[in-house]
């Protein structure tokens, strides 16, 4: 039911009159003010009266008894400076069309929120609300926005929002400024129109941190406007709406492209060779790890191959280095030419080569590469016109068959890369358990030497030479003898490299040596005033300074009773500090014997330019005469022509009578060999071959 005007509804459904004291209340107890005034038109502009004003008027206006009384008596100056209120209050009076407005009140300081009505022409309510404190909140975040769209135009660093679906929903003008485009250019496209296509699947920002429900810093290029691209650091933000459904993604987004590129310097620096620009032996450990988890991944193997250049030394010394470097880029060209684009090459150090081949489907792929490689290196390389050959010994290892870990594969590769040197180079080989074997036995035997002479494990023992127009023993060679209480007898061409290679043979020459002196002092002074005692001298001994012309004088010994046995090796290398050691030798009376004369260079002419009394003919030679002439033709032309260089020839290995006899009959003038006497101990040469004068 509809109350009447003047009637209030009760709860019970009555209607009750409503009074003038309810009435009252309802104003008193209003929160907001309310005025009721009259519009006045006065000369000095537009005025208004107060007729009635509610308790809450005062609160909120400050203002205090007004009714009956003029707004500009009460706020001198309002209506100058607030002209538009007046406006407003005598539209809505005279129209009688409420109105609601927000407005600042300068003559009172504050923001009002304003219902204005007309109960009947020239009257006017006004029921109010002072909003200053929402209106300063609300422009202070007007303000704070301006601060950071500030911010965000102005700022280094891009930004930029994609919405859900990935689509550019903002960018700020540095982000446009990184990839070259206008604002409008980049709003409404997706974010993988500006990814790097390589990088798309790996980062595709928005997915990542969407997936991860937090943000996330990631890099990954972008593609610029202009086709290039641009190394970009990303710190993204997912986005939610009210309901917590994902709305897309933010990013700060600073460009790293110089970064990357020092960065990318500083890397290659660290792990490729400076010269050849292969991987270095620091990467080189990198690949081959990664190559063994491949490996593991696959069940497929790997093989390891370690080049080593032949001759790269005397190339390098001989023709200058700057030559040395051209041919080891060059190599490292034709390297890469014979290799798969997934295999690594790279360079250990010197002219030592890596070959990482993985994913082996058929081990045969490798005896294939390794030929490809001897191949291709064995091409003659130009210098100054001229062509110079080299080649390479390879030695190759597998994972997993012949190791499990890296260390042990490279000293694998290492060891057979030896083998295939050893094998006459320019070749290779497979590592085999025996390899493995033998490298052990070394280790053991380089160990044990170091001790042997002190605990006096080595004898010398005297092999006669023969002069074979008389059959007399003129001389002897001294030969080192290593009898281990273990081990037993460790023959001389097994444990001599190795005291090359860690340099005991510098002591033990010198005791070899001065064991000879003895000797030859005794028997020369008991037997024969011209017995020589020939001692061998290897190529690591002329390293050092040289003592032995003045160490015979200890011995009262001329030097005449001594001949030295040096090898053709030698004389190749031979330098200022080799050159030394000859000569000192000839100043000091010592003989030179050229050692095992047939099995390297064999260069007579070469051999010419030293004093060289002795060409020793190798066994291997010997071990070979027949009576048919062209197995004589050989060594009758190297003996004429040992002749004709004073040179007297000594052949080795002399086991049979017949070769006796045609040694002889060639014109040679001594023999060395088991058909006269194996080496013997000091006492038992002396019985056997030392008669005393007369
Ligand atoms: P080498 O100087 O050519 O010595 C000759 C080698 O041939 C000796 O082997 C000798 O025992 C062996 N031989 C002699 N006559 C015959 C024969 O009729 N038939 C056969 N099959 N062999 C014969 P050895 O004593 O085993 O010495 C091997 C090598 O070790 C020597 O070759 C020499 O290069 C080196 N060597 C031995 N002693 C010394 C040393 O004191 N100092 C240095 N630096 N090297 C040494
Ligand atoms: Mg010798
Ligand atoms: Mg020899």
């Amino acid at each position: 039911m509809n109350p009447e005007k003047n009637q209030l509804a009760s709860e019970s459904g009555q209607v009750i009159p409503l009074d003038a004291k309810t009435y009252d209340s309802i104003f008193e107890h209003m929160l907001n003010g309310m005025a009721y005034c009259r519009m006045l038109h006065e000369e000095g502009g537009p005025d208004f009266i107060y007729l009635y004003t509610n308790p809450s008027f005062h609160r909120q206006t400050g203002l205090g008894e007004v009714e009956g009384k003029r707004v500009s008596e009460i706020v001198p100056g309002i209506r100058d400076s607030d002209p538009g209120l007046f406006e407003i209050y005598g539209r809505v009076a005279k129209t009688g069309i409420p109105e609601k407005f927000e407005m600042h009140v300068e003559a009172l300081g504050d923001w009002f929120h304003i219902n204005v009505y007309s109960p009947k022409s020239g009257y006017f309510v006004a029921i109010f609300d002072v909003i200053t404190e929402r209106k300063r909140t609300e422009e202070a975040l007007i303000k704070s926005e301006e601060r950071y769209r500030n911010i965000v135009e102005t700022a280094n660093e891009g930004i930029w929002s994609i919405d859900s679906r990935g689509v550019t929903s903002f960018v700020n003008p540095a982000m446009c400024r990184m990839l070259g485009y206008e604002a409008a250019e980049m709003i409404g496209r997706p974010v993988e129109d500006f990814l790097f296509e390589e990088d798309f699947s790996a980062h595709r920002w928005g997915q990542i941190e969407r997936q991860a429900g937090k943000s996330g810093v990631y890099e990954m290029r972008m593609r610029r406007k202009d086709g290039e691209t641009c190394w970009c650091r990303l710190n993204a933000v997912p986005l939610y709406d009210d309901s917590g459904k994902y709305a897309g993604s933010f990013a700060m987004i600073t460009d790293i492209t110089d970064k990357k590129r020092t960065d990318e310097l500083v890397w290659r620096q660290a792990n490729f060779d400076f010269l050849t620009r292969l991987p270095n032996r620091s990467l080189f450990m990198e690949k081959i790890a990664a190559g063994i988890r491949k490996s593991d991944r696959s069940g497929l193997p790997l093989a390891l191959l370690i080049l080593d250049l032949d001759r790269f030394k005397e190339i390098n010394d001989t023709l200058g280095h700057e030559f040395g470097d051209l041919l080891l880029k060059e190599t490292a060209q034709r390297l890469v030419g014979c290799l798969r684009s997934n295999d690594t090459v790279a360079r250990l150090g010197g002219d030592e080569f890596a070959v990482i081949v993985e994913d082996l489907g058929d081990l045969r792929h490798v005896e294939h590469a390794c030929s490809q490689i001897i191949d291709a290196l064995a091409k003659p390389y130009s210098f100054q016109g001229q062509a110079i050959y080299l080649t390479t010994s390879i030695g190759i290892t597998f994972y997993p068959t012949d190791a499990g870990d890296i260390e042990t594969l490279v000293r694998n590769a290492d060891q057979a890369m030896y083998a295939a040197k050893s094998k006459g180079r320019n070749g290779f080989s497979y590592f085999t358990p025996a390899m493995q074997a033998s490298a052990a036995r070394r280790l053991k035997l380089a160990n044990e030497l170091r001790t042997a002479l002190e605990r006096e494990q080595f004898r010398v023992h005297y092999q006669p030479i023969v002069e074979l127009s008389t059959g007399r023993i003129v001389k002897c060679e001294a030969l080192l003898r290593w009898k281990h209480p273990l081990l037993g007898e460790v023959s001389p061409s097994e444990f001599i490299p190795i005291a090359e290679d860690n340099g005991m043979i510098l002591e033990i020459g010198d005791w070899v040596f001065r064991e000879a002196m003895k000797q030859a002092s005794i028997w020369r002074k008991q037997f024969d005033p011209d017995f020589q005692i020939s001692v061998n001298k290897s190529p690591v001994q002329f390293r050092g300074e040289s003592s032995w012309g003045g160490q015979l004088k200890d011995f009262g010994l001329p030097g005449s009773g001594i001949c030295v046995e040096i090898t053709e090796s030698l004389l190749m290398e031979a330098n200022s500090t080799v050159k030394a050691h000859l000569l000192q030798f000839r100043d000091a009376g010592i003989q030179v014997s050229m050692d095992d004369f047939g099995t390297g260079y064999s260069s007579l002419s070469y051999i010419k330019q030293f004093d060289i009394d002795y060409l020793k003919i190798d066994q291997s030679f010997v071990r070979n005469l027949t009576p048919k002439p062209e197995d004589m033709a050989l060594p009758e032309a190297i003996i004429v022509m040992a002749h004709k260089l004073g040179m007297k020839v000594i052949a080795e290995g002399v086991e049979t009578e017949l070769q006796r006899n045609l040694l002889v009959s060639s014109g040679c003038d001594y023999a060395q060999g088991y058909f006269y006497s194996k080496p013997v101990p000091a006492d038992e040469f002396e019985k056997k071959f030392m008669k005393g004068p007369g």
